[in-house]
């Protein structure tokens, strides 16, 4: 799953009004920006197989550290601790946006599971778990663009907008971010090379998450 991570990300916002958005696109992305270069590093491990499913060619045979359950789960157990005892100071709540920050991390696992074939482990190794919509394209693509869409309707109902652009920047953005994901299922080559398409997602997870930063300024 790409872009309906972030629905967590504004779901999440909505809840927790003095968490940052654009950290709430790294929290929820922040499996991912480990993958890459965890599989450079040949921790983990990705294998293009040619259709391996009807969105891309990944097979994702052993990736335990950054997408098993519990791997998850400590990761987030990280993000809790280092936003309520390091990032956030002298804040009253503090323990809210550590949290907020936490289930951010966790939501990937949940989100991921929709979409992957059954490559999301527990712990390590079988049994492992995924529904399987990448097998779908046009299922994939209203998968991720409902859940992003109602991130967003609640975003917009907890917040209001501070500027005449508040108004409409978070809808402009989502359309935005729903192109980005149009492009990249139905126009753009398949990349399969493991170097540029770590370079390529890791500049975009970030840029994106500047552009949520720059996005949520506009709101309060
Ligand atoms: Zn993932």
């Amino acid at each position: 799953m790409f872009v309906g991570h972030y629905a967590a990300a504004f779901a999440l916002k909505g809840k927790e009004k003095n968490a940052s958005l654009g950290l709430l696109f790294i929290a929820t992305q922040f499996v991912d920006i480990l993958f890459f270069p965890f599989v450079l590093a040949g921790i983990e491990n990705l294998k293009f197989v040619e259709g391996f499913t009807a969105i891309n060619n990944f097979n994702m045979d052993y990736y335990p550290f950054t997408h098993g359950l519990l791997g998850s789960l400590l990761w987030a157990c990280l993000f809790y601790i280092l936003f309520r005892f390091l990032f956030v100071k002298n804040r009253a709540n503090k323990k809210s946006i550590a949290l907020v920050m936490a289930l951010g991390v966790l939501s990937h696992w949940f989100a991921d599971l929709i979409v992957h074939t059954p490559d999301l482990p527990l712990i390590i190794g079988e049994p492992k778990f995924g529904f399987g919509l990448w097998n779908n394209k046009v299922l994939t693509f209203a998968a991720e663009a409902i859940l992003l869409i109602l991130g967003l309707l609640y975003y917009l109902k907890r917040t209001v907008s501070i500027s005449k652009s508040g108004k409409y920047i978070a809808i402009v953005f989502v359309l935005f971010l729903l192109t980005v994901n149009y492009l990249s299922m139905y126009v753009l080559p398949a990349e399969d090379n493991i170097n540029s398409l770590s370079i390529s997602a890791l500049f975009t997870f970030f840029l994106l998450a500047a552009l949520a930063h720059f996005v949520d300024k506009k709101r309060n």
